[in-house]
C-alpha cells in the first residue's frame, strides 16, 4: 500500500458510538501513528473526539504529532505540537472553527423545534437534551441524545420519520442544509459540509494530495456519513466491525514493516 496518510471514521470504525477506543485499538492507532500520519474524522464535537480516542492515546504516549481530529465533519480541525523534542509533552492547537452565528443557530433550533412539534415528535419521553450545539452543526435527537441504542433503533426503523423532518425543515432553512443524520436525528450545517469537505480542508492544510489518502469507515450506504468520501475517489475501505479495522490495521502495520525492513 502506497498511501501516506489513514483517515479513519470514529464511531463503528475506531470504537462503539460515544465510547473510548478499546486497549487492542489504542495499541494498534499507537503503532501506525509512529510511521505515518492519521487523521480521525467524525460528525461528533471535539470533546468526544477527545474522549474517545485522544485521551486514550495520550495514556500510552502515542505519537501525537502525526495525529489530525477533525469533529464536526471537518468544521474545525485540531492539531498537537510536541513542545520539546525530547518529551512527549503537546500543545493542543486549534486551527480553524467554522461555526454558525448566533442568528443562524437561532433561526436552525426554532425551525427543528417547529417542525418535530407539528410531528407530534415532541410528545414521546426524552432523554436528555434533543438539542446539540456542535458549533459548526446543530442536531436534533428526536428521543434526547442519552436515549439507549435500542430505544433509537426502535425509533425509526424506516428512515421515513428523520426524512420528513429533513424534508420539512429544509423547505424553512433554504440557506443551510438539512439532512437525516443517526438512529433519531436530524443534522443542520451549512451547505456542502460532510465528510468530503473536511478532508478537503486537510489536503489543503496538510499539502496533501487525494491519491496519497487512504479512508475507512463503516457507513457507505446512500445516507451514511462516509458516503461523501467515495466521490472524492479516494482509496477507502468498509469495515462491519471494530475487528474488520482492527484486522486491517494489523495487516497495514505488517506491510509498512516489512517495506522497512528491505
Ligand atoms: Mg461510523
Amino acid at each position: 500500500m502506497t498511501s501516506e496518510f489513514f483517515i479513519f471514521d470514529l464511531d463503528g470504525t475506531l470504537a462503539s458510538s460515544k465510547n473510548a477506543m478499546s486497549e487492542d485499538m489504542t495499541s494498534l492507532l499507537t503503532q501506525l501513528l509512529e510511521k505515518r500520519r492519521v487523521a480521525v474524522i467524525s460528525g461528533g464535537k471535539y470533546e468526544l473526539l477527545k474522549f474517545q480516542v485522544v485521551d486514550e492515546l495520550e495514556k500510552v504516549d502515542a505519537n501525537l504529532s502525526n495525529l489530525h481530529i477533525l469533529p464536526v465533519s471537518g468544521t474545525q480541525y485540531h492539531i498537537y505540537n510536541k513542545k520539546k523534542s525530547t518529551d512527549r509533552v503537546y500543545d493542543h492547537k486549534v486551527l480553524y472553527k467554522n461555526e454558525f452565528t448566533a442568528s443562524q443557530k437561532l433561526q436552525a433550533i426554532s425551525a427543528l423545534l417547529e417542525v418535530a412539534a407539528e410531528l407530534n415528535f415532541l410528545c414521546e419521553v426524552s432523554s436528555g437534551n434533543r438539542i446539540e450545539d456542535r458549533g459548526g452543526q446543530i442536531t436534533f435527537s428526536a428521543l434526547g441524545q442519552n436515549a439507549s441504542i435500542s430505544q433509537k433503533e426502535q425509533w425509526d426503523p424506516t428512515g421515513s420519520k428523520r426524512h420528513e423532518l429533513a424534508m420539512r425543515v429544509q423547505r424553512l432553512l433554504p440557506a443551510l442544509e438539512v439532512r437525516p443524520g443517526g438512529s433519531t436525528s436530524v443534522d443542520i450545517t451549512q451547505i456542502g459540509v460532510n465528510k468530503a469537505y473536511g478532508i478537503r480542508k486537510l489536503c489543503a492544510i496538510t499539502g496533501t494530495s487525494l491519491d496519497q489518502l487512504f479512508y475507512t469507515g463503516d457507513k457507505f450506504n446512500d445516507e451514511g456519513n462516509d458516503y461523501p468520501v467515495i466521490e472524492l475517489g479516494i482509496d477507502y475501505l468498509e469495515v462491519n466491525s471494530l475487528d474488520d479495522t482492527k484486522a486491517f490495521l494489523e495487516e497495514l502495520l505488517q506491510q509498512l514493516g516489512e517495506n522497512e525492513a528491505i
